[in-house]
């Protein structure tokens, strides 16, 4: 948990140009930074925003340094500066975009993407109610498989030669001088071939793909979201990818993107929720309905003297969001409650003695005469105060560590 002041989280960093970057705030827990970074790296990928590749360079950078407690303190110390004095191990740089999306998103690395063909991440919007009931969704999608009517070789059987600009190889060397007895040999990728090393006669050509292939399929996969599978959770389709000739295809990977909700937020496997009560409600007791996220109406009671505090939490078992892959354990569902008082002039001044015979007593106050009687006069609030008031508190309000749960 990252300390943050009194509402001045930006104040205590030096800079917050990586924070700006992916969208939090300074004082953005790890798991916010995942989110962010995930959520930013699915949109500006190149392959589905190909002008992109400035800003998701930049995305990976941020997040390289933020996903780091480390690099995070001594970015929070020195800012941008310290990070490229060294603060970046002993190459100094960043790694490559592509391979911190690879390690997030769970690709096959470097090494194993030389045999295989590029995995495919694609992210699917899903609601808390889907991800509490779990459900079944379908996705359609565009994918290069290798055509079946020359079964990838582009045309007919033996129609393939070896190129014979570059006898195969796919590259060419040119020599060229650079001085005075002095050459240097250049490679650069066959002209003829654009590197393939073979070339088709035009009119054996494969009709099917054009001679390249593969022909592009549509092709619908059925996602399974289990009961309580997590916002960013993966769900990997093994040799879904694209197909090409002498690569192993690689996967399609869905991540889910969960949807904020109107009523509950949900925390790990737990649900929050606000509840407003009238102050009658809080000293007396209280009877309220509410519909879970499959639908069953819960009757929410309280037990006679049993006082809510404006602000405190109480907690339901069992009615949380249920575990994933083991749905019929559920988490708590924890309520927030506020308090509604009454209105100034709610009840006659002759009937305050009544009431407040009924109240805890209260404490004698005792007065000398050098005290100086003050009046208390209506609070308008000015943009410092606010700074007091309103941001030091209205940040993050699930609860922190246990919530002590009533059972009765
Ligand atoms: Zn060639
Ligand atoms: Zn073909």
């Amino acid at each position: 948990m990252r300390f943050n002041g009194f509402g001045q989280g930006s104040a205590m960093v030096k800079e917050t140009g990586y924070y700006e970057m992916l969208g939090v705030k300074s004082s953005a827990s790890s798991e916010e930074i995942k989110k962010a970074y995930r959520k930013l790296a699915l949109k500006y990928h190149p392959d589905k925003n190909p002008n992109e590749g400035e800003k998701f360079k930049l995305i990976s950078q941020a997040y390289e340094v933020l996903s780091d407690s480390k690099k995070r303190d001594l970015y929070d110390q020195g800012g941008e500066q310290a990070i490229k004095e060294g603060g970046m191990g002993s190459g100094g740089g960043f790694s490559s975009p592509m391979d911190i999306f690879d390690m997030f998103f769970g690709g096959g690395g470097r090494m194993q993407r030389e045999k295989r063909g590029k995995d495919v991440v694609h992210q699917l919007t899903v609601s808390l109610e889907d991800v509490y009931n779990g459900a079944t969704r379908k996705l359609a999608l565009k994918k290069n498989i290798i055509c079946d009517k020359c079964e990838g070789r582009g045309g007919k059987k033996g129609a393939v030669e070896k190129c014979s600009n570059c006898k195969g190889r796919g590259i060419e060397i040119h020599v060229q001088q650079i001085g005075p007895g002095m050459v240097q040999q250049i490679q650069t990728m066959c002209s003829q071939c654009h590197g393939q090393g073979e070339q088709i006669n035009p009119k054996d050509r494969c009709k099917n793909c054009n001679g390249r292939k593969i022909v592009k399929e549509r092709k619908i996969l059925e996602v399974y979201i289990d009961k309580g599978a997590k916002d960013g959770q993966k769900i990997t389709f093994h040799g879904e990818g694209d197909q090409e000739p002498g690569l192993e295809p690689g996967d399609v990977i869905i991540i889910l993107d969960q949807k904020e909700h109107d009523v509950f937020r949900r925390h790990v496997n737990d649900l929050i929720m606000k509840m407003e009560i009238l102050l009658v409600e809080a000293l007396c007791g209280f009877k309220r309905t509410l519909e879970t996220l499959d639908k069953r109406i819960l009757l929410i009671t309280s037990c006679p003297g049993e006082v809510i505090k404006p602000g405190g939490f109480k907690c339901v078992f069992n009615e949380g969001m249920p575990i994933h892959r083991n749905p019929f354990e559920k988490g708590q569902l924890i309520i927030q409650f506020s308090v509604k008082f009454p209105l100034d002039g709610w009840i006659p001044p002759n009937e305050l003695a009544e009431l407040e015979a009924h109240l805890p007593p209260r404490e004698d106050v005792m007065i000398t005469d050098d005290m100086e009687q003050v009046e208390l006069t209506e609070f308008i609030s000015t943009e410092q105060s606010k700074r007091y008031t309103g941001e030091a508190y209205e940040e993050d309000e699930s609860p922190r560590g246990g919530v002590q749960c009533q059972t009765s």
